[in-house]
């Protein structure tokens, strides 16, 4: 392999050899650790994507790491044509950790959709009676449940559909927190299930009213519809409770899980439902050569147990407010930043210029050139959410650092 010695470098390969399907800050990091990432040229940064939420541990956690390493010392793979001594372990600590029957685990986040999308179709026309291939998923406009092409084909984000048609079927989509529309929609014949993301993260970070995910799910109760809980980038401590809709008290009839569930060290996710949902699955209908593999479970329970050891949801409520209220007090002073909003420690800044403009983008160069990393998303929106790791005293020299870069904008 060649041996990186500078940003520039590491940046020219991936021009030079890497699919452009990503447009990162120019930065190149090295090494991470805790809240904190490096770059090829030994600068220090505060990492505030979390790599989109998956580091809710902190980077390279040191009881995760050691998990993974002993686990590959044992047993990484067997498939599952064979059982392994991991697997059922995992199954009982993370139905146990959630509150449901059984889970059925995958890799990634979009694997996790798509698993809950078969489940609740197959649910559908077993347990509901719907006619045969007449299935349909109520979603919500600008969602982002992840990739693949069925994913894809009932989201509303022309930049991630078009030309990747012909289309997948079967979804309504209907605007978020709407609950008149929801029950509308529920009027049509056939619908099986409502996919949700309780609060919605890529699309920038918007909070549904109180209120809403309840009158939600209660809504699909009473039509014997299946509530559908995307907690992949919301869940594991992020917004201050266990789980997003934890803040409601809403049980979902399945809840979709990824990214934090293995802290950041290997792509596990999952999706879980009690025994009345989950039995529609059989053998051979569902599965992945990697998911529920010993190595993804065995880090998958020790990153669980950091989040309760170390009381991570509490962290992430108190440190969020503080976040909040000082971002508040930015936007109260700074013309040039529109409104803070968030949970927990997932939260975002709007920058008051145009969706197009590049403000958001500028701010986030100089963000990092001040040692703070965050991304932009969707043009003017600043999505800032560190690992739930944070002290207290960091959280506030990190809004500092954005309060100095934005007053520097404002006077532009
Ligand atoms: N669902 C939500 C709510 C997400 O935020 C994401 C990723 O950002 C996904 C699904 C897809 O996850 P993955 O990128 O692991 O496929």
């Amino acid at each position: 392999m060649q041996t990186i010695t500078s940003s520039s470098e590491a940046i020219e390969l991936e021009d030079k050899y890497g699919a452009h399907n990503y447009h990162p800050l120019p930065v190149v990091l090295a090494k991470g650790e805790g809240v904190f990432l490096w770059d090829v040229e030994g600068k220090k940064y505060y990492d505030f994507l979390s790599a989109y939420s998956a580091v809710n541990q902190g980077h390279c956690h040191p009881r995760i790491k050691n998990a993974l390493i002993e686990q590959a010392n044992t047993l990484t793979l067997t498939s599952r044509a064979f059982h392994n001594d991991v697997l059922g372990p995992f199954e009982k600590y993370v139905t146990e950790y959630f509150g449901f029957d059984k889970v059925l685990p995958m890799n990634t986040g979009a694997e996790g959709v798509e698993t809950a999308i078969k489940i609740a179709r197959k649910w559908g026309y077993e347990k509901k009676g719907v006619a045969e291939n007449n299935a349909k998923i109520i979603v919500a406009e600008n969602n982002f449940h992840g990739r693949t092409t069925t994913i894809i084909s009932f989201s509303n984000d022309e930049n991630a559909r078009k030309n990747f048609g012909p289309y997948t079927d079967g979804f309504i989509r209907i605007p978020y927190n709407n609950v008149e529309a929801l029950g509308e929609a529920l009027k049509q014949p056939g619908v099986v299930a409502f996919l949700v993301e309780p609060i919605q993260g890529e699309a920038g970070v918007y909070v549904p009213d109180e209120g809403y995910l309840s009158k939600a799910n209660e809504l699909c109760k009473s039509n014997q519809v299946l509530f559908i809980a995307d907690e992949i980038q919301t869940g594991i401590a992020r917004t201050g409770k266990l789980l997003a809709v934890d803040h409601e008290n809403v049980k979902p009839d399945m809840v979709i899980l990824g990214k934090a569930i293995s802290g950041g060290f290997y792509p596990v996710s999952a999706v879980l439902a009690d025994n009345h949902v989950m039995e529609v699955i059989k053998p051979g209908q569902h599965g992945s050569t990697f998911g529920g593999n010993p190595l993804g479970a065995k880090v998958a329970m020790a990153a669980l147990e950091v989040v309760q050891d170390e009381k991570l949801a509490e962290n992430a409520q108190i440190l969020g407010e503080i976040f909040r209220n000082r971002m508040q007090k930015v936007v109260d002073k700074y013309a040039i930043a529109k409104l803070v909003r968030g949970k927990g420690l997932l939260n975002a800044v709007v920058i008051n210029d145009s969706e197009e403009s590049s403000t958001a983008w500028d701010i986030c160069m100089s963000l990092a050139s001040h040692g703070l990393l965050a991304k932009p998303t969707h043009g003017n929106i600043i999505r800032f959410a560190p690992p739930l790791v944070m002290t207290e005293e960091q959280i506030h020299e990190c809004c500092d650092i954005i309060e100095k870069v934005i007053s520097e904008f404002d006077k532009k």
